[in-house]
């Protein structure tokens, strides 16, 4: 390690920050935010000075700093980008024992100013020691994705309790037990999904517990989550989160590798595939499931292609849940209709084309399909069907018999968003044929309406098109 990391108390000493450009400004800013006594010397503030200068801990010196400006500072800036000014101010520094550092010259710098995530009061540094500022850089902005804003509130949350475990508690062993379990369990779940209450509540519980030397009765918790329908980079920060929190994990066939691979590596996986008219386990089976694991006090992460609360079945399984009194959370996705619609070009809804869209199910319970036809064939509106691939001959001949035009646009798009996505385009008269000709392996949405048409203009995503390109590469070196 060529450098020793801290992180300085500077409250109410001197920094000084010799410059007035956009450089100067984010170390002013910093320096406030710390609660230093901020000295900063230019001709000119520039733009980036105008929320900082009227601070009251901020002086502005408009001439540049002298050696006895450096008695009694903590820390130096240089950041004129004078490198005659800038390697002036380093040797003043030095004459008087103040750290300096001049930005972007690492031989002017006695200190590095690491990339940091701000959570306050959770704060983390990242330096690469000056070798590629940039790799801490693009590193910070991937953090910065994955920790919940609210990780710096849970550090307040339990920097306020921990006067009561040092009363409780006497020894250190037992408080780093206590708070191991604690900021990694049911409480930081609580305080994470937003009930702070509750969160407390479960940490008075656990405390006295951990005094009395008992254990607390685990309860576990589901998390439903919404996976998108397939590209891993839809997925939402928070399904990222608790796909990163959970003990097992139940996954259908939707869920693609992508997004599997993202659950934390030591969780259970079980798969409880559904194919249709082959249940590799039934629905209320999958339900009894997660209840069983949740009582043993399990974090139980479902995972639901596109949305739990659409066409997922997601509310039947909650039910069960509720009525076992095990806690849950439910996660959003990207619905199938809105990933395949934008991933293939075609805007559900477009003033020249359909002011309204509705998503139907060619799967009823049972298998028995009862579409409301005449909601079905309004004019000026988008259909977008899920589960409609084996049925697509009788729907797009039952659309045309209700009096839909024949030649009315209509596309299915199979594997959505994914890499082998593909899209087969034509009208209510022929789809079934393309689609049958293309012999898609699903699963696959099928829209109908005349946005479809806009796809020829709007149609973005190109992968798929080098994917099969490769893919038939592979397949003929292969052969
Ligand atoms: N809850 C899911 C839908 C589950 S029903 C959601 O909100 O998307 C399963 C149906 O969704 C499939 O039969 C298919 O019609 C559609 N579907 C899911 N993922 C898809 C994808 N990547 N491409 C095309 N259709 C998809």
């Amino acid at each position: 390690m060529d450098h020793l990391p801290v992180f300085l108390d500077v409250k109410g000493k001197k920094i000084i920050v010799d410059g007035g450009g956009t450089l100067a400004a984010r170390r002013v800013e910093r320096a406030l935010d710390a609660g230093a006594m901020v000295h900063v010397y230019a001709e000119k503030l520039g733009e980036e000075f105008r929320e900082l200068k009227n601070h009251p801990s901020l002086t502005h010196h408009t001439d540049a700093p002298q050696l006895p400006d450096f008695i009694g500072a903590t820390v130096a800036y240089g950041a004129t980008e004078d490198e005659e000014r800038d390697r002036h101010l380093y040797d003043m520094a030095n004459h008087n024992h103040v750290l300096a550092n001049v930005a972007d010259v690492t031989e002017y710098c006695d200190f590095i100013t690491p990339s940091i995530i701000d959570r306050s009061p959770l704060v983390i540094a990242i330096s690469s020691g000056g070798a590629a500022p940039i790799i801490a850089r693009i590193l910070r902005a991937r953090i910065e994705a994955i920790l919940p804003a609210a990780y710096g509130k849970l550090a307040a949350f339990s920097g306020r309790l921990r006067e009561r475990v040092m009363t409780k508690l006497k020894t250190p062993e037992s408080r780093r037990m206590f708070w191991e379990n604690t900021i990694d369990g049911p409480v930081a779940d609580k305080f994470l999904s937003g009930d702070p209450k509750a969160a407390k509540k479960q940490f008075l519980i656990e405390l006295d517990a951990a005094a009395l030397g008992q254990d607390v009765e685990k309860v576990g918790e589901v998390y439903l989550v919404g996976t998108g329908p397939g590209d891993p980079d839809l997925l939402t920060f928070r399904a990222l989160h608790l796909m990163q929190r959970a003990d097992v994990v139940l996954y259908d066939r939707l869920i693609g590798d992508g997004i599997i691979n993202l659950v934390r590596r030591d969780a259970e996986r079980v798969f409880v595939g559904k194919r249709p008219n082959d249940h590799a386990m039934e629905q209320q089976e999958i339900s009894d499931l997660m209840v069983k694991l949740a009582k043993e006090g399990k974090r139980v992460l479902r995972l639901k292609g596109g949305d739990p609360f659409i066409f997922g079945r997601g509310g039947e399984e909650l039910e069960t849940l509720a009525a076992a009194d095990v806690p849950f959370q439910v996660i959003p996705g990207i619905t199938a209709a809105s990933g395949c619609a934008s991933y293939a070009g075609i805007p559900l809804t477009h003033r020249d084309h359909a002011q309204s869209c509705v998503f139907v199910t060619a799967h009823g319970k049972d298998g028995v399909l009862s579409l409301d036809w005449e909601t079905m064939a309004r004019p000026g509106q988008t259909v977008a069907i899920y589960m409609g691939r084996s049925s697509l001959d009788f729907l797009t001949e039952e659309f045309i018999r209700r009096g839909v035009d024949p030649n009315t646009p209509a596309a299915i798009v199979d594997n959505g968003t994914r890499p082998n996505q593909q899209v087969v385009k034509g009208t209510l008269s022929n789809l079934y044929e393309k689609a049958e000709a293309a012999n898609l392996p699903g699963p696959a949405l099928v829209i109908i309406g005349s946005v479809v048409d806009l796809s020829d203009t709007l149609n973005w995503y190109k992968n798929f098109e080098t994917d099969k390109h490769t893919m038939s590469l592979s397949a003929s070196v292969e052969l």
